[in-house]
């Protein structure tokens, strides 16, 4: 590190928070620093998150710190590290709180560090601006979600719309928005709390004052995509964003492996990609928590369906699942991965054309570079915002089909067998397809060096951050 501080004048200290999908975005963007000249980055993480982290960016020069992860803390089993590894997603809030502990030795670590010219960290981590502060440098804010899911929270928040309709499917216009309609189902606690208190709300709200107060927020998504969003966002907020996306188009490898060493499931792939077969790609990301009667119900859906299937599926489903019992269900059309999979491997193979998704940010930008139209599933968190702006405000997707109508309903095997088909083989299905290929395409110059206008906006934010040191 001090060697290579002598010689570079921008230093950068990238923190994310502890889960897979707001980890990514920071690696990707470590790398487009790091083809900066001058410029050294150092990323904060924990013993336990190390190992991904060192591999997904070992071809680079990055910096990794490991702070040791707070121990004894109620609820949080023993080791865990990851949001990931949590037994439920009911512990996030006081897994998430307990980070606080890590500021200490944060601060340590910085005191040995080169001087910092920004830091930029997850919304999460709302105690790292009090650092940020004492040491004098600015942080930008990363929370992983696009700006549309932002200004409707922000939307139904300040009017408190959220507490007129007498039922939770019943849809509610925004007035900032008029065409778009969202229900209560839409959201999670503590929006849908009249009285709101309790971890989940203490956490929201600590992030939320610590982001006001940073210089602004950095949105992994593309202008093009999101622009009426990001014009009311930088107007009618205090805090200001730059979309700098789709960095998971910043060339970077997340599994280290010979090229000889395909894994059984590209060559399934291209086994189907031969026969003329297309594939719909099926995952719920890395933390959802599904039902063993859903799981079931989606095992027999898909095999009732007249396509071909790849789905990836999370340990923790699979407990609740019964291993056996799920691959018995499937039949031979498809095929079932347990493993760490590179998921944009998968979506830009050529054989993939659906993607049944939960609809976390990372894998709808992921399908939309990729061109794939995606069958919008969500279940948690601001998925159900993300699902409404991937089949209502640009199109590039269609919903699942629920029993009873509402966003949280349960999905039979014929609602989810009628949906697959029409994405797949469907007029509306060829219609979202071709919007989806329309906007990959614009992903891909949003990022072109030079002139794209994702790769402006970070290069402005960058030269605006350093230039005192200029
Ligand atoms: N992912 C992956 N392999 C897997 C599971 C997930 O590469 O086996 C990646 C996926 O490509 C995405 C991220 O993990 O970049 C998941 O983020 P997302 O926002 O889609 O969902 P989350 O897991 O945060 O709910």
């Amino acid at each position: 590190m001090e060697a290579r501080s002598r010689d570079s004048k921008y230093h950068v200290i990238l923190f994310p928070f502890m889960s897979k999908g707001h980890t990514f975005p920071l690696l990707d963007l470590a790398r487009l620093l790091l083809r900066r000249p001058d410029f050294i980055v150092t990323v904060f993480t924990t013993s336990g998150n190390h190992s991904f982290i060192a591999n997904s960016l070992s071809d680079t020069t990055a910096f990794i710190i490991d702070l040791p992860f707070p121990q004894n803390i109620p609820q949080i089993p023993a080791g865990v590290e990851s949001t990931d590894q949590l037994p439920s997603m009911s512990l996030f809030a006081p897994f998430a709180l307990s980070t606080k502990l890590m500021q200490p030795d944060f601060e340590k670590a910085i005191e040995t560090l080169p001087p910092v010219s920004f830091m930029v960290s997850d919304g999460f981590l709302w105690w790292t601006l009090d650092s940020a502060i004492k040491f004098g440098f600015p942080r930008l804010v990363s929370y992983g979600m696009c700006i549309y899911s932002s200004c409707l929270y922000k939307a139904v928040a300040e009017r408190r719309l959220l507490f007129g309709p007498e039922s939770d499917d019943e849809l509610i216009t925004l007035p900032q928005f008029p065409w778009i309609k969202v229900t209560r189902n839409d959201f999670d606690s503590p929006f849908t709390d009249s009285e709101p208190s309790g971890p989940l709300f203490e956490l929201n709200m600590a992030s939320l004052i610590a982001a006001i107060n940073s210089y602004g927020t950095i949105i992994n998504s593309f202008y093009e995509l999101e622009a009426t969003f990001a014009d009311h966002w930088n107007k009618e907020s205090g805090n200001k964003a730059w979309c700098v996306g789709p960095l998971c188009l910043v060339d970077a490898p997340r599994a280290q492996r010979e090229p000889h060493e395909k894994p059984t499931w590209i060559k399934w792939l291209d086994q189907k990609l031969q026969q003329g077969r297309s594939v719909l790609y099926v995952a719920f990301g890395s933390q959802v928590d599904i039902s063993p009667q859903q799981l079931k119900e989606i095992a027999i859906g898909l095999k009732e369906s007249r396509v071909s299937f790849l789905w990836v599926t999370r340990a923790k489903e699979l407990e609740l699942g019964g291993e056996f019992e799920l691959e018995e269900r499937i039949g031979d059309r498809g095929i079932v991965v347990r493993e760490w999979v590179d998921q944009r491997e998968i979506l830009m193979h050529k054989s993939v054309s659906g993607f049944l998704s939960h609809c976390g940010w990372n894998s709808v930008l992921e399908s939309i570079c990729a061109g794939v139209p995606i069958l919008a599933w969500p279940m948690m968190a601001e998925q159900p915002l993300n699902a409404r702006m991937v089949a209502e405000e640009i199109r590039v997707g269609l919903r699942v089909e629920t029993c009873n109508g509402s966003v949280r309903g349960f999905v039979k095997r014929e609602g989810l067998k009628k949906m697959v088909e029409e994405l797949m083989e469907g007029e509306i299905g060829k219609e979202v397809r071709k919007n989806v290929e329309e906007y990959g395409e614009l992903a891909r110059k949003a990022m072109e060096v030079g002139g794209g206008s994702s790769w402006r906006t970070l290069d402005t934010l960058v030269n605006d951050l350093t230039c005192a040191d200029r």
